[in-house]
């Protein structure tokens, strides 16, 4: 599959067990293309630490300025937002785990205020459209939350985030 990002054509090969497509309203995201039951690993999180003065917007945040990040585009950077995500983000064992089964055909998600602080900061902020029960509708980051919201996510959070949670 070729797509044409930031002026370069990379050759993204898709794992087997995944498929890459485009969903309305959300570009394009990344699909199961077989069943993962609940605590397997489903994606690396593959990159190299770089600075924040120099990370991509598919960048996942280890502290203040690391993110960690890939020169080219991964399957793993297709993984949208969802308040009600069937993965998490582990920076620590650099991988995303089942938090539930996940079925052929259903999209991969994890949720991007377990990992990132300050998206408003970077203008990467947008209003969600996961429809789940629980959606905030506007995602800003972990420091935008009510303290109960940021309590809500503590088993999901980051060695970073959690390092933020009020005490
Ligand atoms: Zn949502």
């Amino acid at each position: 599959m070729l797509i044409k990002q930031r002026n370069e054509l990379f050759d993204l090969k898709t794992p087997k067990s995944f498929k890459i497509v485009y969903i309305w309203g959300k570009g394009l995201g990344l699909l199961a293309n077989k069943n993962f039951k609940k605590g397997d690993t489903v994606l690396p999180l593959r990159g190299k630490l770089v600075d924040v003065s120099i990370a991509t917007p598919e960048a996942i945040q280890v502290s203040e300025n690391k993110f960690i990040d890939t020169k080219y585009l991964v399957a793993e950077d297709f993984v949208n937002h969802s308040c009600s995500p069937n993965t998490t983000a582990d920076t620590t064992k650099r991988k995303f785990t089942a938090i539930k089964d996940i079925y052929k055909n259903q999209e991969i998600t994890f949720n991007y205020n377990t990992t990132e602080f300050d998206i408003k900061r970077f203008g990467g902020d947008f209003d969600c459209l996961c429809e789940s029960k629980n959606c905030l509708k506007s995602i800003k980051g972990f420091k935008y939350l009510t303290v109960a919201q940021k309590k809500k996510l503590k088993p999901f959070l980051t060695p970073f985030l959690y390092s933020k949670l009020p005490k």
